[in-house]
């Protein structure tokens, strides 16, 4: 069942979070020469036009990057300064003012970091959107594979350096089991990259029945004992809410050492901005591990 579209969720906050943070860890590890291999295992069409097609309809972005493009820049954190310079880089000169008309997905962001030595795949099983990747972005090997099962052949990589991004859209409820074997399996073979892995938070009447989605943070964390990172930010209707998404996370293992305080430093701005009056059921926007 492939019937998962980003396009209607492009720019929301959990993409705000996600987008952040695969920036950050980026540019972190862009520091050294070497040449870095960034695997996008769920990569989406690319890019969005909010002007038109499926991001026109529910224009999710508005409760998401728009507010953080209001801001004054300089008076942005560091992590929401980054995606904001990204996604205006990734639009037409004109006035800062104006929305903006396209936003950048996950490859567009990798698309536009790599450096010449470095090594981007990305993987999308939907048809249309790995024909409109392959399209948009030549700067990467776009795959119609499976993208976790794709990455025992892809690790270790020959560099020893590698950047993983993992976004699945959770359409099926397998893929809350699917996914931590996969990871174990990839951290068995290379336990030193760095693994960026987005899950769902979703209330009481969400996709699932309660118990199948949540289970999955804690599995993940307990994967691997070396140095990781559990952050979330609640963006929606509170844990009893009435159903949908009422926020989102990710586990991060190997992130780069900065990373910890530069989510310290902005998720109370990203909270005030995108959570609105809308708080969890514990009280506070987010929570950091
Ligand atoms: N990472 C993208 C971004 O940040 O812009 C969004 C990805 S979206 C959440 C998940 C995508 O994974 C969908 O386009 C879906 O068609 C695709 N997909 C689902 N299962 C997959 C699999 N096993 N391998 C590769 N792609 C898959």
């Amino acid at each position: 069942m492939l019937s998962y579209r980003h396009a209607f969720h492009a720019g929301n906050a959990p993409d705000v979070l996600k987008h952040g943070v695969l920036i950050f860890c980026l540019e972190y590890l862009k520091k050294k020469e070497k040449a870095l291999l960034c695997i996008d295992t769920h990569g989406g069409a690319g890019y969005y036009d909010l002007t038109e097609g499926y991001a026109a309809q529910n224009r999710e972005w508005e409760q998401g990057i728009t507010p953080l493009l209001k801001e004054a820049p300089l008076t942005l954190p560091p992590l929401a300064r980054s995606l904001v310079t990204v996604v205006r880089e990734f639009n037409p000169p004109g006035d800062p003012a104006a929305g903006i008309k396209r936003y950048p997905g996950s490859p567009a962001i990798i698309a536009a970091l790599l450096r010449e030595q470095d090594r981007g795949i990305c993987f999308e099983l939907h048809p249309a959107d790995s024909t409109l990747l392959q399209k948009r972005l030549p700067r990467l090997e776009v795959r119609r594979e499976d993208g976790l099962a794709a990455l025992k052949a892809l690790l270790p990589p020959p560099s020893r350096r590698a950047l993983v991004f993992i976004d699945p859209s959770y359409e099926m409820k397998d893929d809350y089991w699917i996914l931590p074997e996969a990871v174990k399996d990839a951290l068995g073979r290379f336990s030193s990259g760095c693994y960026l892995i987005w899950y769902p938070l979703l209330g009481r009447k969400g996709h699932f029945p309660p118990g199948e989605s949540t289970g999955l943070p804690e599995r993940l964390w307990s994967l691997y004992g070396g140095n990781r990172l559990r952050v979330e930010l609640y963006t929606g209707q509170g844990i009893s809410g009435t159903r949908g998404l009422y926020g989102s996370g990710l586990i991060i293992y190997n992130p780069p050492w900065p990373l910890k305080e530069a989510l310290e430093e902005s998720l109370p701005l990203l909270s005030r901005l995108l959570g609105g009056s809308k708080r969890s059921e514990k009280g506070y926007g987010w929570d950091l591990l």
